[in-house]
C-alpha cells in the first residue's frame, strides 16, 4: 500500500513523487515506457526524459520569468533543478543540461529513496480511489486519455493545441488600434467599451500581409502529427490564405461592422469600417495579454514576428507566445480543476504537469512539484496556502486553475503577463520590479510554510 499513485514518470511525476517522498509519503510511479509502451517523442526509457531541446531557458531570475521560476523550484529543493545542476552544460544566460546525465540522476535519486516505487506498467483508467496525481504529459496513452474524456466530459480534453499569438498588451500602440465589437454586440464581460482590439489595414497593407502568409517559411509537422485533423476553428491562418486572396476578409480578417475612428475621409456610405482587420481578444483576466484572434499558425516564429509587427499598431508587438499547432493532450483546466488542481466531482485525483496546460519542462515540473506539496498537505491535514499570484509558480497556478479564459484556454508558458500588474513601474524596470516583488513574496510565503507545525 502507498500513499500517493502517480501515473506518468515524466517531468511533473518525478517532481512530485520526490517532493511527497521528501515530506516522508509513500509513492507508487508508474511509468509505461519500459514495459514495452513508448510515446511518440520519447527516445528512451529513462524517467524525466527531455523529448526535445536540452534547455531549460533562461538562468536569469532578475530579469526573465522562466528564471524566476528556477529560483522559486530551487528554493523548494526541486529535483528537476538540483538534478539539472548535476547534468549542466555551458549555455551563457541559460540553463542547459546533458539530458542522459540529466535523466539518469533524476532516476537513480528516485529509485534510492525507500518512500518511491517505481513501477513500469502503463495505466489505463483514471482510479476510482486513493490519492492519485495524473502526470501522462502531451503524449498521454490513448486508453487513460479516453478514461479522462469520460470523466471530464468530451469537449474538455484536447489533443491537439490550436495556439494563436498572445501579445503583451502594453507593447500595443493604441493610437493606431481602438477597442470596439463588431456591431458594437457588447457582452456583459466588456470593460473598454468593446471585446476586441481591432488593428486597420488598407487594401494594400492586406494584400501585402497575404502574400506575407504565403511567403513566409513554415515548420513540418512530425511524422506522427502529419494526420493532424484541421477540425473547424483552428485552422492555420496562412491554410486559409492559400484558399483564395479574399478568405481572411470573409473570415478572421472581416471588417464589417467595425468603425475605424481614424478613418476621417469623407466617402463612407457602408460606415467607416477598414479594408480589413486584425482582432485581438482579451486572454486573461487582469488584462494584461491579449490573443490574435484566429492566427493560429505554423510559421516559423521569427517569420512570425516579422510579418505580425507590420500589422498597424502591432509594429512593437511583444508576444508573450508565438502561434502553433502540435500534437498536446491537455484538459481544459480552467473549468475542470479546483485551484488545488484537483478534479471537479472526483477530488482524489490530481492533475500536473502539461497536461494542466502549462508549457514547457520547467512549466511542467513546477506545476509537478505543486500538485506533490498540496497532495502532501492533504494527507498531513494542513491547510494549504498557494504561493502569491505575484510569485512565478503562483502567477502559473492561478492562470491554469482558473484566470485563463476557459473558452480559449491553451498550453501556456510563465511570462510576465500572467503576474498583477505593476503599471505605476516604469515600462524598462518593469522585469526587475516583478522579480524582486516575487522573491520578496515567496521569502515570506516559504516562512509562513515554515511556521506551520508538521
Ligand atoms: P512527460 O515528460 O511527457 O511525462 C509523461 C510521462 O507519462 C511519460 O514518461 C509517458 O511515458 C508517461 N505516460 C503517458 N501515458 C501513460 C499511461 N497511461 N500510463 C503510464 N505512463 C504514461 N518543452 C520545452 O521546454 N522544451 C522543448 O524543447 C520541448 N519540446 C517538446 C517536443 C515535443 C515533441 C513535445 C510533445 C513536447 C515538448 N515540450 C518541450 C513540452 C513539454 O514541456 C514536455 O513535453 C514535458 O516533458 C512535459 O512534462 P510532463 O511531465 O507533463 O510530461
Amino acid at each position: 500500500a502507498h500513499d500517493v499513485h502517480i501515473i506518468g514518470g515524466g517531468l511533473a511525476g518525478s517532481e512530485a513523487a520526490w517532493q511527497l517522498a521528501k515530506r516522508g509519503f509513500s509513492v507508487r510511479l508508474s511509468e509505461m515506457r519500459g514495459s514495452g509502451e513508448t510515446t511518440p517523442a520519447h527516445q528512451t526509457d529513462g524517467l524525466a526524459e527531455l523529448v526535445c531541446s536540452n534547455s531549460f531557458r533562461s538562468d536569469d531570475s532578475d530579469k526573465n520569468a522562466v528564471g524566476l521560476l528556477h529560483d522559486e523550484m530551487r528554493r523548494l529543493d526541486s529535483i528537476v533543478m538540483s538534478a539539472g545542476e548535476v547534468a549542466r552544460v555551458p549555455a551563457g544566460s541559460a540553463m542547459a543540461v546533458d539530458r542522459d546525465v540529466f535523466s539518469a540522476e533524476v532516476e537513480r535519486r528516485l529509485l534510492a529513496h525507500p518512500g518511491i516505487t517505481v513501477v513500469r506498467e502503463r495505466v489505463d483508467t483514471l482510479p476510482d480511489a486513493g490519492l492519485t496525481i495524473v502526470a501522462t504529459g502531451p503524449l498521454t496513452a490513448q486508453a487513460l486519455a479516453q478514461s479522462i474524456v469520460a470523466a471530464t466530459g468530451q469537449d474538455r480534453l484536447a489533443f491537439f493545441d490550436a495556439i494563436a499569438p498572445i501579445v503583451h498588451r502594453d507593447s500595443i500602440d493604441m493610437s493606431k488600434c481602438w477597442i470596439q465589437s463588431r456591431w458594437n454586440k457588447r457582452t456583459e464581460a466588456s470593460n473598454e467599451g468593446g471585446d476586441y482590439i481591432n488593428c486597420p489595414m488598407t487594401k494594400e497593407q492586406y494584400l501585402a500581409f497575404h502574400q506575407g502568409l504565403m511567403d513566409g517559411e513554415k515548420t513540418e509537422f512530425r511524422e506522427w502529427e502529419a494526420d493532424t485533423p484541421y477540425f473547424d476553428g483552428c485552422m492555420p491562418i496562412e491554410v486559409m490564405a492559400a484558399r483564395g486572396v479574399e478568405t481572411l476578409r470573409y473570415g478572421p480578417m472581416k471588417g464589417v461592422g467595425l468603425d475605424n475612428p481614424y478613418d476621417t475621409s469623407e466617402e463612407h456610405p457602408q460606415g467607416r469600417w477598414p479594408y480589413a482587420v486584425v482582432q485581438l481578444r482579451q486572454d486573461n483576466k487582469l488584462g494584461t495579454l491579449w490573443n490574435m484572434v484566429g492566427f493560429q499558425t505554423k510559421l516559423k516564429y521569427g517569420a512570425q514576428v516579422e510579418l505580425f509587427r507590420t500589422i498597424p499598431g502591432l509594429e512593437n508587438a511583444e508576444f508573450a507566445r508565438l502561434g502553433g499547432l502540435h500534437r498536446n493532450t491537455f484538459i481544459n483546466s480552467p473549468l475542470v480543476l479546483d485551484r488545488q488542481l484537483r478534479l471537479r466531482g472526483a477530488s482524489h485525483v490530481r492533475f500536473a504537469g502539461q497536461i494542466t496546460g502549462c508549457e514547457g519542462y520547467v512549466e511542467s515540473s513546477a506545476v509537478g512539484l505543486l500538485a506533490g506539496m498540496m497532495t502532501a498537505a492533504e494527507l498531513a491535514g494542513e491547510t494549504w496556502s498557494p504561493p502569491p499570484r505575484s510569485t512565478a509558480m503562483g502567477a502559473l497556478l492561478s492562470h491554469i486553475t482558473g484566470d485563463a479564459e476557459a473558452a480559449t484556454f491553451q498550453p501556456m508558458n510563465v511570462n510576465f503577463g500572467l503576474f498583477p500588474p505593476l503599471h505605476e513601474v516604469k515600462k524598462k524596470q518593469r522585469k526587475e520590479a516583478y522579480t524582486a516583488r516575487a522573491k520578496a513574496d515567496i521569502g515570506e510565503w516559504l516562512a509562513g510554510m515554515d511556521a506551520v507545525p508538521a
